[in-house]
């Protein structure tokens, strides 16, 4: 079911990632990124991206805030904000991440300034996903 934002909502997720993006530890890359996810029952979380000497257990800003939140017991979500400098999109396994915990969870993708690039949702993100109904046993 296609999910609504209102425009405070939009307001305080942009508000809420920007901060998270100035607690970004991305000492490798130089490349900040901040979320923030809302759920349905109004429930806030931030992220940002953690890096790591060892490079592959670098984790994600997005990834950050759904296991805040699903660690929280939230599984619903309304929104995503992601920000970073150029408004770059979420990576493979963050959309993946994402969809398992719903197609229709909007994402909001904007710039360093704030300003919004690309306003979509997961299902968009990640067409044809392999989701929990795959694993739905049959009859
Ligand atoms: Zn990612």
């Amino acid at each position: 079911m296609k999910r609504h934002l209102r425009a405070d909502q939009r307001e305080l997720l942009l508000r809420t990632a920007l901060e998270a993006r100035d607690r970004a530890y991305a000492p490798y890359s130089r490349y900040a990124v901040g979320a923030a996810l809302l759920s349905v029952n109004g429930a806030l979380y931030s992220g940002c991206n953690i890096e790591n000497a060892a490079y592959p257990v670098t984790i994600c800003a997005e990834r950050v805030a759904v296991f805040k939140a699903v660690s929280e017991g939230q599984r619903e979500h309304l929104a995503i904000a992601v920000v970073t400098e150029d408004g770059g999109s979420p990576c493979g396994s963050c959309r993946q991440v994402l969809a398992e915990f719903g197609l229709d969870t909007i994402v909001i993708l904007a710039d360093g300034q704030g300003n919004v690039r690309l306003e979509t949702d997961v299902r968009e993100l990640l067409p044809n996903a392999f989701t929990p109904a795959n694993l739905q046993k049959k009859g």
